[in-house]
């Protein structure tokens, strides 16, 4: 007793005293569950540090200079800076943040879907890999510098739907359409390949499907017993969605469907999945989308498939950044988390229905907390200072920190602008529901 008590006093006054703006976030500890949502101007990066040490990283994305509209107004900047690639800072952000910092691994890998602002993008700047000949970009780049022991994505090992990625006949179309986004597309999963096959064989990386209503294909890798409240469950993927049953799926689009010349797009087909630690939810679904555009069919919208089995959460990422084809009413209202955090990079990010209806009272009641990881001038001329008073924190790297075996929770802003991601702002201790 004589030795615990003091030990306790300065964990006490250690969060009561270090927390503020300028401070350094505190080390993550045993216990805690940290979800990084990191700016980094060209895309989603997520990495997470669960309970265990088990750590993961959900996309990292990096969209090209050499694209006008990426270097545009309309876009964020590069942060901290260009002196690094978007790779390269996600390593040092992770490196900065991990238990086991520059010694840092990355348990698990996923890639919600196959676009730039997910998983990178190869173009004539794009560094060489030193395990292999390929080129690295986003995932890839990250994977170079922080071994990767599972990845997960939505088409491993055949990639096969809803068309078949591999084969001759659709690289030919894709490079045929003369559109840079597809032919980049095209480059970029080629290569992707490659990182997989070459690091599977030099560093042992293990790729594997995602598994749509699994909640044993993610879990705790070093002290699982100690935490049995923990469970990830993939709630969709590649069209298929959990049924809320075991670990059973269903098929979101029709067969009929498949079988004509509509097929779903690639972000419908995103990874998406629940973290769950004791009375804490976490949902994050990659670039899903909930309302249907013109003439589309109810199965386009992905969020009122899986909102039922989702069900109400503590926290939630905007789906496709928050773009005008989501957060559908239905789905807000089903979810309606406390906290909302948008990954930013573009003007229509987030857009100006999307904002009404991730504030709205009359969607569902309560108070509740914006964060955005950026936020464009052009927003604020279009918005207006609705945006200041509705959200916390418009700028900058946001960190869900879980304490107490899940009890509650807090949010830190960390600056984007300088290497050091110094606390900018902190919210909480916020009650888990
Ligand atoms: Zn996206």
């Amino acid at each position: 007793m004589k030795f615990i008590f003091p030990f306790f006093l300065i964990l006490i006054s250690y969060y009561l005293f270090s927390q503020n703006p300028g401070d350094d976030l505190p080390p993550w500890n045993p216990g805690m569950m940290d979800l990084h949502h990191i700016q980094t101007g060209r895309g989603d990066a997520a990495f997470y540090v669960f309970p265990d040490g088990t750590t993961m990283i959900v996309d990292a994305g990096d969209m090209s200079e050499t694209h006008p509209r990426i270097t545009s107004p309309r876009n964020t900047p590069p942060v901290p800076d260009a002196s690094k690639t978007t790779g390269e800072w996600i390593v040092d952000y992770i490196r900065q943040f991990h238990p086991k910092g520059k010694d840092a691994v990355l348990d698990y890998a996923m890639i919600t879907h196959f676009h730039d602002d997910h998983m990178g993008e190869i173009d004539h700047t794009s560094k060489k890999s030193k395990w292999g000949e390929y080129y690295i970009t986003g995932i890839t780049e990250v994977g170079e510098h922080i071994p990767i022991r599972k990845l997960i994505d939505r088409g491993y090992p055949d990639y096969d739907f809803p068309h078949d990625m591999k084969s001759q006949e659709y690289r030919s179309a894709m490079l045929a359409r003369k559109d840079h986004y597809d032919s980049t597309t095209t480059f970029t999963l080629e290569q992707y390949w490659k990182f997989i096959s070459s690091q599977a064989e030099k560093r042992g990386l293990v790729g594997e499907q995602f598994k749509a209503g699994s909640n044993t294909q993610i879990k705790l890798l070093y002290k699982e017993p100690d935490y049995p409240s923990f469970e990830i469950r993939n709630i969709c993927g590649n069209g298929l969605a959990w049924t809320g049953w075991g670990e059973e799926s269903i098929a979101m689009v029709p067969q009929d469907i498949l079988a004509g010349t509509q097929v779903p797009g690639e972000n419908s087909l995103s990874n998406a999945i629940k973290i769950t630690y004791g009375n804490f939810n976490y949902f994050t679904g990659g670039d899903i989308a909930g309302n249907n555009g013109l003439g589309e069919g109810d199965w386009q919208s992905v969020e009122s498939q899986v909102a039922p089995v989702i069900g109400p959460v503590d926290v939630a990422t905007l789906n496709h950044h928050g773009n005008r084809d989501s957060q559908s009413p239905f789905y807000v209202r089903t979810l309606r988390p406390k906290v909302w955090i948008g990954q930013t990079w573009s003007s229509d990010h987030p857009g100006d229905d999307v904002m009404r209806r991730i504030a709205s009272k009359e969607l569902y009641p309560g108070d509740r907390y914006l964060f955005s990881t950026a936020m464009l001038e052009a927003n604020h001329l279009v918005i207006g200072d609705r945006i200041d008073r509705i959200y916390e924190s418009t700028h900058g790297h946001v960190v869900v920190r879980v304490l107490n075996g899940g009890e509650e929770y807090m949010v830190f802003v960390l600056d984007e602008c300088s290497p050091e991601r110094k606390i900018k702002k902190v919210i909480g201790p916020i009650k888990s529901r």
